[in-house]
């Protein structure tokens, strides 16, 4: 015991030293915004949404494709990633899910990368659709029939743009793209690829009517299954943050410092999640939150706070428009307490008296 004493003494020294030159908790994305919210006050208030909203049960898995129906309704994760690369998560963070629809978000930023956004824009386009994500009215009626790159029409033909010798080229780049923006090797989820295309002749019906209006640049078939593939990618609530995080960050992953997406072709990015990210629920959520955020059917969302970071949530159940519903109730929260919304003067300090 005697003996111990100057380790004891020494040790306490250190917590004393250490105090003083440990400084506080940063505010979070501070870097980069003078107007970030201090972690503590982030910390409470995902831990508020959290708890708020951990017993919802509103919604239903989405079942059209099979495996989805058979996920555990009550995972429930939220993981924020800021642009200076600190994290805050809590609940069922490490469980990968699939990506799904906001794959096409990513897939939009590859076509962008290799062909700019014009040719994008001619190609695809981003108007709204103002029907379901799925929809073939949607393709035989608007004048692009693409719609825009977030509905499943317009994102097999963002996939068909893609270049590559065969439909395995294609997929590595994608698969590999998404990877760095996550800064984190991805993976396929086999079981949810093979559920999907075992089911999806939807998607299938979309691609043909894209060949009869000339809005597909491959083979339709091949797009489709590289797209299915690209829906099938598993990502974990932190790993969905860090990706959006990489977008709030212009392009920069803020993990590993690679430039992965080309400054300029984040606000074409961002305008079109705002105005379709999630479907036919998309002005409602620009009204109620005022954020960019993309949607998909295996329960996660993401939104982007420009400069500051972005924050993910999975919760499988969804809405009739295809959304999580507590993914949207607790980012709502999150955005309303902190003046996330991009659309009111308070985002960038400004306050009523
Ligand atoms: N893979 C899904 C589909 O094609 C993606 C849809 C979604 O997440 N909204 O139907």
């Amino acid at each position: 015991m005697l003996r111990r004493r100057p380790q004891l003494r020494s040790i306490m020294a250190l917590m004393v030293v250490m105090a003083f030159v440990t400084p506080s908790l940063p505010a979070l994305g501070q870097k980069t915004s003078p107007v970030a919210p201090a972690r503590a006050q982030v910390e409470a208030v995902v831990r508020e949404a959290y708890e708020k909203f951990k017993n919802d049960t509103s919604g239903k898995n989405a079942d059209y494709i099979p495996y989805l129906a058979h996920v555990d309704s009550k995972l429930f994760g939220i993981a924020i990633v800021t642009t200076d690369n600190q994290s805050l998560t809590l609940g069922d963070v490490d469980y990968s899910f699939s990506i799904q629809s906001i794959s096409k978000v990513f897939s939009q930023a590859l076509a962008m990368e290799e062909f700019g956004p014009d040719k994008v824009f001619d190609k695809v386009g981003s108007e709204p659709t103002g029907r379901a994500f799925n929809s073939v009215f949607a393709v035989a009626d608007m004048p692009t029939h693409t719609g825009n790159a977030y509905v499943n029409a317009g994102a097999i033909a963002t996939v068909s743009l893609i270049s590559g010798k065969t439909p395995d080229e294609k997929w590595n780049k994608i698969l590999d793209f998404y990877s760095r923006v996550a800064g984190e090797k991805l993976k396929l989820i086999d079981e949810v690829y093979k559920s999907e295309a075992a089911t999806n002749t939807g998607n299938k019906a979309l691609s043909m009517l894209l060949a009869k209006y000339d809005r597909i640049y491959a083979d339709p078939f091949e797009s489709v299954d590289v797209y299915t593939k690209q829906c099938s990618v598993g990502v974990n609530v932190t790993q969905l943050a860090r990706m959006g995080a990489t977008l709030a960050n212009n392009g920069k992953n803020p993990a590993t410092g690679e430039q992965v997406i080309k400054p300029e072709n984040i606000p074409h990015i961002l305008s079109t999640m705002i105005m379709a990210g999630l479907y036919d629920g998309s002005g409602s959520w620009a009204w109620h939150v005022g954020l960019p955020a993309k949607s998909g059917v295996g329960g996660g969302i993401v939104a982007v706070v420009p400069g500051k970071g972005a924050i993910a949530v999975f919760a499988p159940p969804l809405d009739e428009a295809g959304n999580s519903v507590k993914a949207q109730k607790v980012i709502q929260l999150v955005a309303n307490r902190l003046d996330f919304n991009l659309f009111s003067p308070r985002s960038v300090g400004l306050k009523s008296d």
